[in-house]
């Protein structure tokens, strides 16, 4: 689709230099020469900026900087920037603060900011992504994306999933090996299918259990072993809201690290206009026209709050408002089913 690449975490063409991830030498050397290292304290990068009030800055800081005295493991390696300059992320987790308010961290909704007393002078926090991603550059947004990702596969990933041995990051964090049985692992990503499903001049939304209040967007689900993301969009549409989809096709893709998703938009044109709720994965859904998605933009509808600023959502709903969709005369028909 025209503008795709305009997604939050869309992608600006990061020099992620796989080429040197086996470069021990390289990597120990970059660190003691003072690289720039992104504190990352449970999943919230370190940031310049306050949340919600203008741009927010990545912080980057080298080894020898106090914030980053909590670093357990080897920082994991980015990429390299415009100037060649190394950069890497570490999980400074094991930091204690003082007065950290549990039931925010890791909450939907987190605003709160959490300052390493190191940081009182420079006013640099550790915020919560989702809350700044559209204040953050195309490339700060990229890093922050890679780092929390594969920051949080590390802490979930400590043991061998073929023996259940201990697990040591190589390649500069792109990788495990077991200790014990010598099995490489990989950073996962788990595909998710979103979808603008659009009938006519109607768009389906819905809203999950547990969401913000009147918050509505996109529905959205995991793509299973053995299955495409077409089949995926078509499957999920119906088991959630009892609409069936014909044409599907793809529009944009997001990296979506909360904790390991890669959205795959799509767009899907509905068969059956009639909703039946599945009520263990959906609240409600329902038919917005375009006129109405309008208000809620504008936020003057009185039953629906929008999907959040920087999601692909959000991105792919106002392209449908803005009348940015390919034409639709260019789907494909659904393929048909043949035995194999
Ligand atoms: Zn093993």
């Amino acid at each position: 689709m025209q503008h795709a690449q305009t997604v939050v975490f869309g992608g600006s063409g990061l020099d992620r230099a796989a080429h040197l991830r086996g470069r021990d030498d390289v990597m120990t050397k970059a660190l003691a020469d003072g690289a720039p290292v992104l504190p990352v304290w449970r999943g919230k990068p370190l940031v310049d900026g306050a949340p919600g009030e203008g741009p927010v800055a990545l912080a980057f800081r080298d080894m020898a900087h106090p914030v980053l005295a909590e670093v357990e493991a080897a920082p994991v390696f980015l990429g390299l920037d415009g100037a060649g300059t190394h950069l890497f992320a570490a999980d400074v987790s094991g930091w204690v603060p003082d007065d950290v308010d549990e039931a925010q961290v890791g909450a939907f909704v987190d605003r709160s900011v959490q300052q390493h007393p190191s940081e009182a002078a420079s006013g640099a926090g550790f915020a919560e992504l989702r809350g700044i991603m559209a204040a953050l550059t195309p490339r700060d947004a990229e890093l922050a994306a890679t780092a929390r990702g594969i920051l949080q596969w590390h802490a979930t990933h400590r043991f061998c999933a073929r023996c259940g041995g201990d697990s040591q990051p190589v390649q500069a964090g792109w990788q495990r090996r077991c200790a014990r049985c010598g099995a490489g692992h990989f950073p996962r990503t788990d595909p998710v299918v979103i979808m603008l499903i659009t009938h006519g001049e109607n768009v389906l939304v819905g809203r999950s259990p547990g969401w913000p209040e009147r918050m509505y967007s996109l529905l959205a689900g995991f793509v299973e072993p053995g299955e495409t993301v077409e089949d995926a969009v078509r499957r999920e549409v119906l088991e959630e809201s009892g609409v069936r989809v014909g044409p599907v096709r793809y529009l944009a893709s997001q990296p979506w690290p909360f904790p390991a998703s890669l959205m795959l938009g799509c767009h899907g044109i509905a068969e059956t206009t009639e909703i039946e709720v599945d009520p263990a994965e959906l609240d409600d859904a329902r038919w917005v026209g375009r006129s109405e998605m309008l208000e809620v933009f504008m936020g003057r509808h009185p039953e629906i709050a929008g999907a959040r600023q920087g999601a692909i959502a959000r991105f792919l709903l106002e392209a449908w408002l803005a009348d940015r969709l390919d034409p639709e005369a260019a789907l494909p028909p659904p393929r048909q089913r043949e035995a194999f």
